[in-house]
């Protein structure tokens, strides 16, 4: 009993939980990024309009948390509302096995028939995962879920929040630290240096081409601050 129980837990440390590290990885990146280009385009804006270092202060600190608390708060709607349908669908297929075990039994051998095993050979494995943990042999297979690993949203939503703040972090203080003259350069190479780290970072990690996707995210942030500085001085000539 102790092998065969031993097995799926090895084999789980390497499809899933390396998969799931991965895609927390890439999420974190993500996130980051986003607090750079958002907080980026923000601080040059305000500093096209006003050479004040407090109100540079404010105007960053207030966009670092609402983009972080939006970003938190948006990870953990959509988390908690997988979680849900993958909760009720797990529901379900308990009710499908207590009610009806004949035709969920078949209805395992199918699926991993379907995934090239022989008729005979999808049938005893259908049996055997089914004496061992029908309701995980099915979620797993059918569902394509982990019932002990469903992710939690709490989690979810501070690792996007941290991931948030991080990024933010950078244009902030390249902004509000350096002497007035340095701030607008300082600012944009340690911007457009986060960005192109950013980009190289998740195109390696989805095995994309490095150039291209090096280039679009140091586009779009050069693009984001020199918008945002345009508005920022447009108003800040007309004296609004
Ligand atoms: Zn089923």
């Amino acid at each position: 009993m102790t092998e065969p129980g031993a097995r799926p837990t090895h084999d789980e440390s390497h499809g899933g939980a390396l998969g799931s590290r991965l895609n927390w990885l890439r999420a974190a990146v993500l996130g980051a990024n986003d607090g750079v280009v958002s907080t980026a385009g923000l601080v040059v804006g305000v500093a096209g309009a006003t050479d004040d270092r407090s109100t540079l202060l404010t105007a960053g600190l207030a966009g670092l948390l609402a983009g972080s608390m939006s970003m938190a708060a948006g990870e953990y709607v959509s988390v908690s509302t997988q979680r849900d349908s993958e909760k009720a669908a797990i529901a379900m297929e308990k009710r499908e096995l207590t009610e009806q075990p004949d035709a969920e039994l078949e209805e395992l051998t199918d699926l991993l028939e379907e995934r090239g095993l022989s008729r005979e050979v999808a049938r005893e494995a259908a049996e055997q995962l089914t004496e061992r943990d029908a309701l995980r042999a099915h979620a797993r297979v059918e569902l394509g879920i982990d019932p002990d690993d469903l992710t939690n949203p709490w989690h979810a939503a501070w690792a996007s929040f941290l991931a948030f703040t991080v990024g933010a972090l950078l244009p902030l203080l390249a902004i509000v630290l350096p002497p007035s003259a340095w701030r607008l350069p300082v600012t944009v190479c340690s911007v457009l240096v986060a960005l192109a780290f950013t980009g190289y970072v998740s195109a390696r990690m989805g095995s994309a081409a490095v150039r291209p996707a090096v280039w679009r995210n140091v586009g779009g942030g050069a693009l984001a601050m020199a918008v945002t500085y345009a508005a920022g001085s447009l108003l800040g000539a007309a004296g609004v």
